[in-house]
């Protein structure tokens, strides 16, 4: 039965890459897939990348077709500062609960009780919530965009968990935490990875930063999935411990053939990140399904927001 079915499998996998591939030129179409994808999708992707590395390569696409393989927030930050191209975003129930853990209504209220405060907002947000704040950061900016801040009191939101490692880095700021997070590092406990860390001894522990604060003490480097990449490309070590979604060990085993990588947990899924699939990637480009748009008004504000991070980041170079 097996010999069969994975003949058919494979089969139908090349079918669906000549489809693919057919379609991708037909809708002059480029493939962006986020670090989190499954390998299938990160197979036949043009760019593969962290959420704001995918944003700058949808920015400079030539092409008229974004097929953005990621959740929704990615899409609409994509939408957002392409409003010439068209979006896609193959799965629609592709979302990512940390985003969700926030709203305009909230966001509003917060304001209010804090009107001094300044609001630094993750990009793991929606455009909404982005519109709604004064600057956007990244998981490998956050520490330098606070630091930046002429506001000595900082709303800082969704995830609290980087709230928390941005606090502990710039101390000198009065950080006001939103109660959200990502339910995938959340999971990992200080258990699993001591755990690994007995069966691979040798192991460097790398960790995102979405995780708990006591998982993060155990990281021998805490940095977004671009920093975990450049990290292992520039270490003598031979092992690590891989302390984010999974989906990355793709990515970290094509950079690095001779370096061996490990999961402390097999349920470090984000489950909305694999939604998509290659057979949702052909239907996509096929039926032009699901166009992403953002409303222009709060496109305006949004696009301020994350150019804000971008001129912080660029005076620092
Ligand atoms: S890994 Fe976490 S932050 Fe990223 S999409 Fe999944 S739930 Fe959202």
């Amino acid at each position: 039965m097996h010999r069969h079915d994975q003949n058919f499998d494979q089969k139908y996998k090349e079918h669906l890459h000549r489809k693919i591939a057919e379609l991708k030129k037909e809708r002059d179409a480029i493939i962006l897939a986020h670090n989190y994808q499954r390998e299938e999708i990160q197979e036949v992707a043009d760019i593969k990348g962290d959420s704001y590395a995918l944003a700058v390569a949808a920015t400079k696409a030539k092409n008229k077709v974004i097929a953005f393989c990621g959740v929704l927030f990615m899409a609409e930050g994509a939408a957002m500062l392409n409003p010439d191209k068209t979006v896609l975003l193959p799965v629609k129930e592709a979302g990512c609960p940390l985003a969700e853990m926030i709203t305009v209504d909230k966001l509003r209220k917060k304001k209010e009780e804090y009107p001094e405060a300044a609001v630094v907002c993750y990009v793991n947000s929606s455009a909404a919530v982005k519109a709604e704040s004064d600057i956007c950061c990244t998981s490998s900016n956050a520490v330098e965009i606070v630091k930046a801040m002429k506001e000595d009191k900082i709303i800082f939101v969704p995830d609290k968990n980087l709230g928390r490692y941005v606090r502990e880095h710039v101390p000198d700021k009065e950080l006001i935490l939103w109660d959200g997070y990502c339910v995938t590092h959340m999971r990992l406990t200080m258990e699993e990875v001591l755990k690994a860390k007995e069966l691979y001894p040798g192991a460097e522990f790398l960790a995102h930063p979405e995780c708990r604060k006591e998982v993060l003490e155990l990281a021998n480097y805490v940095g977004s999935t671009a920093g975990i990449l450049k990290y292992v490309k520039g270490s003598s070590a031979k092992e690590f411990i891989i302390g984010t979604e999974n989906g990355l060990i793709y990515q970290l085993t094509q950079d690095n053939p001779g370096k061996k990588f490990y999961m402390p947990t097999n349920e470090f899924v984000c489950a909305n990140m694999k939604l998509t699939t290659l057979g949702w990637l052909a239907r996509s480009l096929e039926q032009m399904m699901y166009v992403i748009t953002v409303p222009e008004n709060i496109a305006v504000k949004a696009r301020k927001t994350l150019s804000r991070m971008i001129d912080v980041m660029e005076a620092k170079k």
